[in-house]
C-alpha cells in the first residue's frame, strides 16, 4: 500500500467544485509559478512553517487506505451536499500513483482532479480517466513565457490537454490572471484559439490575482520574487472568449 503526504484537507468547502466538498491539498509541485499562493505546497516533504502565530508542520503521511477511510467517513455527507472531494495542491499529480490508490477506495464519491496538467502522460491518464471532472490550469501558450515565469516548459501541459479532450472527462479550464502576464489580449486568445471546440469544455474560469499571494513565503523560509508588477490589477477580459462562443466567468 502507498503512501502519500498531504499538506491540509479541508472539510465544508463550497468553492472547490460543485456543492459541499472535502479538498485535500497534496504536497510537492514540479512547477515554481512567481504567484503561487501556497508556497508550502511546493515541496514534496512535511516541513514546519514558523509563522507569527508560532511553528506549524505542514505535511502529513497517510496511507491511501487511512486517507480513504477518512473521506469515506463523510461520502454521506458528501452526497447529501451533492459534492465530494478535490484533490489539489501543490500538484495531485506529483503523486499519481498514490493518489490513483486513494480513488480506487472511495465509496462512491464525486472525483474533481484540480491540476496544473504538468505530468507524465501515463500519470495524467490514469487519474483523469478515475475523475468525474478536471479543473485544468491553462496559465500561458507562448513556450518561452511559460517557462520564464513559471519555470518548466507547457509542452506536457498542452499534450495532456489533448489527452483530456479525447477522455471524454468533463473539464473547466482554470487561467490565473496574472498582470502582464497571462491577462494579455494576446495570451487569453490563444487560450481561447487552444480550446475552442473541444466537446469535453464546461466552461473557463478566470481567477483575478490574489494579492495576498506572498502572505505565506517567509513562514516557509523562501522568499517572494513575483515576475510581475503587483501592484497592477487583472486585467479583465471576456471577449475573446465570447467571440468564440465558450462560456466563461470570473470566479
Ligand atoms: S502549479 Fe500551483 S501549486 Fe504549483 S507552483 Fe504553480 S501555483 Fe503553485
Amino acid at each position: 500500500m502507498l503512501t502519500g503526504v498531504v499538506f491540509d484537507i479541508k472539510e465544508f468547502a463550497v468553492h472547490d467544485g460543485p456543492g459541499l466538498r472535502v479538498t485535500v491539498f497534496l504536497k510537492g509541485c514540479p512547477l515554481r509559478c512567481s504567484w503561487c499562493h501556497n508556497p508550502e505546497g511546493q515541496s514534496p516533504a512535511p516541513q514546519v512553517l514558523h509563522g507569527s502565530a508560532g511553528e506549524r508542520l505542514a505535511g502529513v503521511t497517510f496511507s491511501s487506505r487511512a486517507l480513504a477511510v477518512r473521506l469515506n467517513s463523510l461520502a454521506a455527507w458528501l452526497r447529501v451536499g451533492e459534492g465530494g472531494v478535490t484533490f489539489s495542491g501543490g500538484e495531485p499529480l506529483a503523486q499519481a500513483d498514490f493518489l490513483a490508490e486513494v480513488i480506487d477506495q472511495l465509496a462512491g464519491v464525486h472525483v474533481l482532479l484540480d491540476t496544473s496538467g504538468y505530468a507524465e502522460e501515463d500519470s495524467f491518464r490514469k487519474v483523469a480517466a478515475k475523475s468525474q471532472l478536471v479543473y485544468f490550469d491553462l496559465k500561458l501558450i507562448d513556450p518561452v513565457a511559460h517557462l520564464a515565469h513559471t519555470g518548466v516548459d507547457n509542452q506536457p501541459i498542452l499534450r495532456n490537454l489533448r489527452v483530456l479532450n479525447e477522455l471524454g472527462v468533463p473539464f473547466v479550464i482554470r487561467v490565473p490572471l496574472i498582470p502582464g502576464v497571462t491577462d494579455t489580449g494576446a495570451n487569453l486568445s490563444a487560450i481561447a484559439r487552444t480550446v475552442a471546440g473541444m466537446p469535453g469544455l464546461q466552461r473557463i474560469d478566470l481567477l483575478p490575482y490574489n494579492q495576498a499571494a506572498g502572505a505565506k513565503y517567509a513562514a516557509c523560509g523562501m522568499i517572494f520574487e513575483p515576475t510581475f508588477d503587483e501592484s497592477e490589477r487583472s486585467n479583465i477580459n471576456l471577449s475573446c472568449f465570447k467571440s468564440a462562443g465558450l462560456k466563461v466567468r470570473v470566479v
